[in-house]
């Protein structure tokens, strides 16, 4: 394309996407085409012959964007509810045109200034200034990776990084959290070598929270049989209910046994810019590591994710592996972000954070997580006040669980989770609004994540209506 034509086709898009947004309440949340009806609609042969662009601006309109699951629509309320943004969306363009590789400093001077601008200004955000070593991730799981990856590095007189696990008489490497700590803790252990075993996950209990003193007798006792703890992974914001871990008092029990102490905030830790929930929220500073998704919460795109970690070099010492083609020269300054992580070419990620954090600034982000907090407030009074709902977690964050029992009629607990099952599937077919589910010791419930920037109060309203009318029609006594 000559600068003409991407400018051309450039508004082409803008101006569709501009029609998507304008549209965007009316349109489905997501599709009700099966999976083979999409594989047919989207497959083709390889393409031989060049295609023009508002050919395939049209396809993709009419093909892929309605079997799309639309995560930017108001009442997307599944699994953690975020939204792209204007700014992020335009940055993405951006960082495409310049195709920029942020791996060394060399390679790309400037972004490499503005990623380590960025993870100070959202270490500030999450509560965890005292941050030496830090970088920008795809996600979560990747920065709990390399979290664990760096603790395990850390670990005396063991020396992985050079010698390897095999063939060696190690002692048993634990990992230990609640059990409602995510998956992408199971998905480290199997990467690291650690084992799915070695994954200790106490009981969380109603609560859904670790509690210090099992973790106390779980390290002692492991101590006592040979094992060498290796982390403790604290959650600020688990996936299932938002329960939120009593870090500080989990940082001691580490501290007693010279444990690394890693805080999975991915979901939680940007909601300390909300005034409401801040105090709620506890102190994150004795953590050695902190993973936190822009991507979940901060009206970032996917993917967004920020690892930091509070010994310097810590991240270094681990990934740095510099084969003569990559080396470079050093000045005061310079980062070269290949060494802080697994990835060698990198994405320019910072751009979109600091484009959004400029264009809404803290106050800005802060009254978009007030609303949804408020909202989400709403509903937990809208369901309390109703005789057939109960609210199954207790939360600071807009994310509501809820399970309907009709008063009066006799359904034992099974029963009452399959109503609860087809309530759900109900609301999702409805195809207006889409909610996940969790299982709790109380049975099935509907998960319900607020956090969209298109949300507004008449959308969560929608949502009762749907809910409710789905329940009446699901609890009705079928007629056989
Ligand atoms: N930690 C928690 C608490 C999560 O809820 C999730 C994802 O939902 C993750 C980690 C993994 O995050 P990511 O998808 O960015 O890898």
């Amino acid at each position: 394309w000559s600068p003409e034509e991407l400018e051309k086709n450039g508004h082409l898009l803008l101006s569709q996407l501009r029609e998507h947004f304008t549209t965007l309440r009316t349109q489905p949340v997501t599709t009700t085409r099966s999976a083979q009806e999409i594989r047919a609609v989207i497959d083709e042969p390889l393409p031989t012959a060049p295609q023009p662009f508002p050919e395939i601006l049209r396809q993709t309109w009419d093909d892929v964007r309605p079997n799309l699951t639309l995560w930017n629509h108001p009442r997307f309320h599944a699994y953690f509810s975020n939204s792209s943004s204007g700014p992020a969306i335009l940055a993405e363009m951006f960082t495409a045109a310049m195709n920029v590789n942020v791996m060394l400093w060399d390679a790309a001077p400037a972004a490499a200034a503005v990623e380590l601008t960025v993870l100070d200004w959202l270490a500030q955000m999450v509560g965890y200034p005292v941050a030496q070593d830090s970088v920008l991730v795809d996600g979560a799981s990747l920065g709990t990776l390399y979290a664990l990856a760096a603790a395990r590095e850390r670990l005396s007189g063991l020396d992985i990084r050079q010698q390897g696990l095999a063939g060696r008489d190690l002692p048993r490497l634990r990992i230990y959290a609640s059990d409602q700590t995510h998956s992408s803790v199971d998905k480290a252990a199997i990467t690291l070598g650690i084992g799915l075993d070695n994954v200790v996950r106490l009981p969380a209990g109603p609560t859904g929270r670790l509690d210090p003193e099992a973790l106390r007798a779980a390290l002692e006792r492991d101590v006592r049989s040979g094992h060498r703890p290796l982390a403790v992974v604290a959650n600020v914001g688990t996936t299932s209910i938002g329960a939120i871990d009593p870090v500080e008092e989990i940082a001691e029990v580490c501290a007693a046994h010279d444990t690394w102490l890693h805080v999975d905030a991915a979901y939680g830790g940007f909601w300390r810019l909300a005034p409401e929930v801040r105090p709620l929220l506890p102190d994150l500073s004795r953590a050695d590591s902190v993973v936190a998704n822009p991507h979940k919460v901060l009206l970032s795109p996917m993917e967004a994710g920020a690892l930091f970690c509070r010994h310097r070099d810590a991240l270094t010492n681990t990934f740095r592996v510099v084969p003569e083609y990559l080396r470079t020269r050093h000045e005061d300054g310079s980062v070269d972000f290949m060494n802080y992580s697994l990835q060698l070419g990198r994405q320019f990620r910072a751009l979109k954070l600091w484009w959004l954090i400029k264009t809404f600034g803290v106050a800005g982000l802060t009254s978009r997580l007030s609303a949804a907090a408020a909202l989400a407030d709403g509903l937990r009074a809208r369901a309390r006040a109703h005789p057939d709902w109960t609210v199954e977690n207790d939360s600071p964050f807009p994310l509501v669980c809820l399970r309907h029992r009709p008063h009066d009629r006799d359904l034992d607990d099974e029963e009452t989770d399959a109503l609860n099952r087809r309530v759900h599937r109900a609301v999702n077919d409805a195809g207006t609004s889409f909610v996940s589910h969790t299982v709790l010791p109380t049975g099935y419930a509907l998960r319900i994540s607020i956090g969209n920037i298109h949300t507004t109060e008449a959308d969560i309203d929608a949502l009762w209506g749907e809910l409710t009318a789905a329940a009446e029609r699901c609890a009705a006594p079928r007629l056989t």
